[in-house]
């Protein structure tokens, strides 16, 4: 399951734009730095490819269950 750390995210949309499920959104409520953050809009269907958290420069998106394997 990714797990997305709102207090760092910038808004940038990089996990939003390379998503190849197209299930993160930015929402609309504000992290303590003023900027919104993403969620996901469907857990159930993402595969994992932990290609959003490649993609954000802020370390915002883990995928705790990558490395348990
Ligand atoms: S791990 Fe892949 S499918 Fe899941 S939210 Fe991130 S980019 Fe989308
Ligand atoms: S890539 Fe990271 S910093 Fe950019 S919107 Fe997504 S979570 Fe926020």
């Amino acid at each position: 399951m990714v797990e997305i750390h709102a207090y760092l995210c910038k808004n940038c949309g990089y996990c939003v734009k390379f998503c190849p499920k197209q299930i993160l959104e930015i929402g609309t409520q504000r992290n303590r730095h003023g900027h919104f953050y993403p969620h996901l809009t469907d857990a159930g269907a993402c595969i994992s490819c932990a290609i959003c958290a490649s993609m954000c420069p802020e370390g915002a998106i883990e995928l705790p269950e990558k490395g348990d394997a």
